[in-house]
């Protein structure tokens, strides 16, 4: 299909993308990677008026660890997060998303801000506790993950906001992985799950469940997380913690799945993810 005709820009500086976006009004989309925005915009469930495409914008690429957390610019494609290992769980996590094409377009911040609750990044960041820059004409503020994601493909992201930067701890010392159910390689995910676990001895001192696709958000698995801290990490306690996965959540059906079997893969996956990122697999 082919979208309804749109004004382009181009802007060479920040400034001047947020101050086109803005005088753009309500109508006018960033663009990044394209790979959210313009099937929608082809299927015209989306008509911006105008679109401000970020690729010019310096300061917006790239990876930084600096002491104990990540710095990755907003225009960092899949494919970097998934060629740099050193990242841990986002790696893992980006190598899973589409194929190959998909990943050398799809954007780090375009994924979040897209707020899809099937997109398998924004899960990675919430488990990691990790938080977004935004900037626009009233300054810059730092977004925690947790307050991102609003509702289905929505966030707090103003619209004449642009999000710049990515933070996320590094992690060090913490296992971790991410299980992903989808029916081919290259699909979205009907369930999966990030899992990131610190071990003291053979108790758990820390452990971080988030869900993708059980909710119109990424969502904690907070009964999960509180069932196994402080205990044993063995096959038993994680399978009985695991058992709490879908408590709180809310799938929605589609023509994958129905929300109970949804139900069922978030409990199974959380158990297979828990393991492996507890060393017991
Ligand atoms: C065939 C196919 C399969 C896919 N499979 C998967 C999958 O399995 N898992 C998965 O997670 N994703 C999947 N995707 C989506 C892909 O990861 C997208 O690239 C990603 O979700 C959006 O990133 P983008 O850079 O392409 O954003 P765009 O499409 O350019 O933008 C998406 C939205 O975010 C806004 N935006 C973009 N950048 C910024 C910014 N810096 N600040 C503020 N707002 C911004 C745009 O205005 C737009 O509303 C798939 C896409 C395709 C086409």
């Amino acid at each position: 299909m082919i979208p309804p005709e749109f004004d382009y820009a181009a802007p060479e500086s920040l400034e001047q993308a947020i101050a086109t976006l803005s005088d753009g009004g309500e109508d006018a989309k960033l663009l990044a990677g394209g790979h959210s925005l313009l099937p929608l915009m082809k299927l015209r469930l989306a008509a911006p008026s105008l679109l401000v495409d970020l690729r010019r914008v310096p300061g917006l690429h790239g990876i930084e660890r600096d002491n104990g957390s990540w710095r990755i610019g907003a225009l960092t494609r899949h494919a970097e997060l998934e060629d740099t290992p050193e990242l841990g769980l986002a790696s893992v996590v980006a190598a899973t998303i589409a194929d190959r094409q998909v990943r050398n377009c799809g954007t780090i911040g375009g994924s979040l801000a897209h707020g899809d609750p099937a997109s398998d990044l924004p899960g990675m960041v919430l488990a990691c506790e990790g938080s977004v820059t935004v900037q626009g004409p009233g300054g810059q503020r730092t977004i925690a993950a947790g307050d991102l994601f609003s509702d289905y493909l929505e966030t707090t992201i103003a619209a004449d906001e642009v999000l710049t930067e990515v933070h996320l701890p590094a992690m060090d010392g913490y296992g971790f992985a991410y299980h992903k159910f989808n029916r081919r390689r290259e699909d979205w995910a009907m369930v999966a799950v990030s899992a990131l676990v610190r071990r003291d001895g053979d108790g758990c001192a820390d452990v971080r469940v988030a869900l993708t696709n059980m909710s119109s958000v990424p969502v904690r698995a907070a009964a999960v997380e509180q069932g196994l801290l402080g205990q044993s990490l063995t096959a038993e306690s994680i399978r009985a913690a695991a058992e709490r996965a879908d408590e709180g959540t809310d799938p929605p059906a589609d023509l994958n799945a129905s929300a109970d079997y949804k139900r069922h893969l978030a409990r199974v996956l959380t158990a297979r993810a828990l393991m492996e990122a507890a060393g017991l697999a």
